[in-house]
């Protein structure tokens, strides 16, 4: 076990531990086979509220743990080393829509969702992507428009995750006009559920990896919604959006930094057994030398997100280090499952080791919530306007 450096607390070690017991006894078991028949369990989703992994930052005023970032991130480490799949589900859930709704919502709204998402009876999604409007996503273009006591809203969202089996979900809408446009503060926030007249799921993403993870196109056709569904104030919404991806982005690099552990346990495991030329493949040292650069790597984007999220919890402004967590440790995952893949050899490329599903998980955390290239856009600004 590569474990963290991090000095940990009784209880962050007592949430890691539950959640590391919960994910190699219930989900790495399974990953394999959710990953070839692109679905998962639905009862997973009930375990992961019944432990109370989804409800792990909120206040306990709204049935939450009311825990620091580090336990969340832990935790999310252990869930994405055994099953990336499932970890998106909750990484989505705590970070984005939960996040809106306790930092935006009224009390009423808080009432209405927080309580039954903390234990699983409600899950929820982030609609802010379009076809056309992805890392620029303030050009996206579903249109509210005001009737009476309802928003009529109509568009396209892509690339929901769990956005066919989500109870709640935050969609980002334009409503301002189009004869005065007002860029990003023309986008509310506003909180869908499927129930709505107009709410339909489109085309499901048949994807290279995380594909026990549902990712559906979401079509509002004439979608009437309560006046009373707008999140916060009218043009604030993609604030929101950005504002909760940052804390997302620590999420997914939790995720990448699993994935990653999960990619060099396993090499580390075979290496030592595997023999050729007589030896063990870890008694050469060309094989030591990619196995040190892998963990080195590891150990470097875990640091990093520890750190980050210590700084998060002292009320610190997480901004770019979020973004240099999120790019250092999908850009590590990336390199370690391919470092992996080699070292299994002719193995490494077939499906009876978890490495070619590490792989293929791994590409998705430099490309959703912001690009590798946007990461460095974020970081690149805040260093020049420093
Ligand atoms: C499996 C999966 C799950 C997802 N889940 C969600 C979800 O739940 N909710 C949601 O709203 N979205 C979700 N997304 C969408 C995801 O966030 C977007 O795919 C991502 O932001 C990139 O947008 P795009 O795909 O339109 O690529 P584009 O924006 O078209 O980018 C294409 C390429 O151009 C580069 N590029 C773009 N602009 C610049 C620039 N200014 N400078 C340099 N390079 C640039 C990008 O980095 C990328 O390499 C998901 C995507 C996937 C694949």
């Amino acid at each position: 076990m590569i474990d963290t450096l991090t000095p940990l607390t009784e209880n962050q070690r007592a949430i890691q531990n539950m959640a590391r017991d919960f994910a190699r006894s219930e989900l790495a078991p399974h990953a394999g086979r959710w990953d070839r028949e692109e679905r998962g369990d639905p009862a997973i989703t009930a375990r992961l509220g019944a432990l109370g992994f989804l409800g792990m930052m909120l206040p306990e005023s709204v049935g939450g743990l009311n825990l620091d970032t580090l336990s969340y991130l832990l935790a999310l480490e252990e869930i994405a080393a055994a099953d990336a799949s499932t970890a998106v589900t909750m990484s989505v859930h705590n970070s984005l829509p939960t996040r809106m709704l306790l930092n935006f919502g009224s009390p009423a709204q808080q009432q209405a969702y927080l309580p039954r998402m903390a234990t699983g009876e409600l899950l929820g999604a982030f609609a802010l992507s379009e076809p056309e409007a992805g890392s620029d996503a303030s050009a996206l273009r579903t249109q509210a428009v005001r009737d009476g006591d309802f928003w009529v809203l109509n568009g396209t969202k892509a690339w929901v995750t769990n956005g066919n089996c989500a109870d709640v979900i935050l969609a980002m809408a334009r409503t301002d006009t189009a004869d005065a446009r007002r860029g990003s503060r023309g986008i509310s926030a506003f909180i869908i559920t499927p129930d709505l007249p107009g709410f339909r799921v489109g085309k499901k993403e048949q994807k290279m990896g995380l594909r026990a993870s549902p990712t559906v196109q979401l079509a509002f056709d004439g979608m009437r919604v309560p006046a009373d569904r707008l999140l916060g104030a009218e043009g604030l919404g993609f604030v929101y959006a950005m504002q909760s991806l940052e804390a997302g982005r620590l999420g997914i690099a939790a995720q990448a930094v699993g994935i990653a552990r999960a990619a060099v346990e396993a090499t580390i495991a075979y290496t030592r057994e595997r023999q050729q030329f007589g030896k063990p493949l870890t008694a050469f040292q060309a094989v030591e030398f990619k196995l040190a650069d892998m963990a080195t790597r590891l150990h470097g984007a875990r640091a990093m997100l520890h750190a980050t999220a210590a700084a998060k919890d002292r009320g610190e402004p997480a901004g770019a280090h979020a973004a240099m967590c999120k790019l250092m440790a999908s850009e590590a995952a990336m390199w370690i499952t391919t470092q992996a893949i080699q070292l299994f050899g002719g193995y490494g490329y077939v499906t009876d080791y978890p490495v070619e599903r590490l792989f293929r998980d791994a590409k998705i955390t430099e490309i959703y919530e912001g690009t590798s290239e946007i990461q460095r856009i974020v970081i690149g600004r805040a260093l020049a306007s420093a």
